[in-house]
């Protein structure tokens, strides 16, 4: 296939082929989505943001020994990333009680969490990406056993690293999700992106419910301010070095 073809459009990035077979390009555009694609908008400005606090956040995790798929980022929405097969499955790592955890259990929301909580959800937009037991991941070999194991110390660990680096920024890390693949040796690897889009972000100087929310849940939930909380993620984020 020839460099700047695409291979595959999400409802943020857009995938084209390289000259490498094995580097992909991705472009974060300024398109959002919600509640499996049902609400639908554009927050000025997110593909670049995005990008550069990905950007910043795998520099993180690869400076902390965490393979991702993160090679570069040639232009201010562009990434270069080693080309692998997503595992369809969104891990979702969780510290305190928001979303559809509270939804389904009954948790109130900004509950603490004893000890952080790893979710598989099933990455199916005509299912509704629903949440799977392992017996069910095993059932439909979504994963084996051992990358299961895998994918669970890579969140926990990534938990860590995230939720250190945010308390520095002044935020809480809430809870976020994951994608993974294999590259070409099977190697498994953090994909996708961390952002706003991808995490729920809570600004430790406001106890304000509404107001304190950094994150796409202020686009679900026609909170305003979309674009202002995006770049106030992004600046506390290139403010603090990669390295401690
Ligand atoms: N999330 C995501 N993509 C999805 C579903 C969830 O990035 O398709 C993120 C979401 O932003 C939040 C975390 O995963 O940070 C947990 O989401 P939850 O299960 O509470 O679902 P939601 O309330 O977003 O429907």
């Amino acid at each position: 296939m020839s460099a700047g073809q695409k291979i595959y459009e999400g409802k943020a990035k857009i995938l084209y082929t390289t000259e490498d077979p094995n580097v992909l390009l991705t472009h974060f555009k300024d398109d959002a989505t919600a509640f499996n694609a049902q609400k639908r908008g554009s927050i000025v400005g997110k593909g670049q943001m995005n990008c550069a606090i990905s950007t910043h956040l795998f520099q993180l995790l690869e400076a902390e020994g965490i393979a991702t798929h993160w090679l570069d980022s040639p232009s201010a929405n562009e990434m270069r990333v080693r080309a692998v097969k997503i595992l369809p499955l969104e891990v979702v790592v969780r510290n305190i009680a928001a979303g559809s955890l509270c939804q389904q259990t009954g948790l109130a929301l900004g509950t603490i969490l004893k000890q952080p909580l790893v979710e598989f959800y099933y990455k199916n937009d005509a299912l509704g990406d629903p949440l799977l037991t392992h017996d069910r991941l095993f059932l439909l070999e979504l994963a084996t056993p051992v990358q299961v194991e895998q994918l669970q110390t890579a969140a926990l660990r990534i938990n860590q690293i995230l939720s250190d680096f945010f308390e520095r920024c002044g935020i809480t890390l809430v809870d976020f999700k994951l994608e993974f693949g294999l590259d070409a040796q099977n190697h498994l690897l953090l994909a996708d992106e961390i952002s706003p889009d991808t995490c729920r972000l809570w600004n430790q100087a406001d106890s304000d419910p509404t107001q304190r929310v950094m994150d796409k849940d202020r686009f679900r939930h026609d909170l305003g301010n979309v674009e202002a909380a995006y770049r106030q993620v992004l600046e506390r984020v290139l403010a603090q070095s990669v390295q401690k």
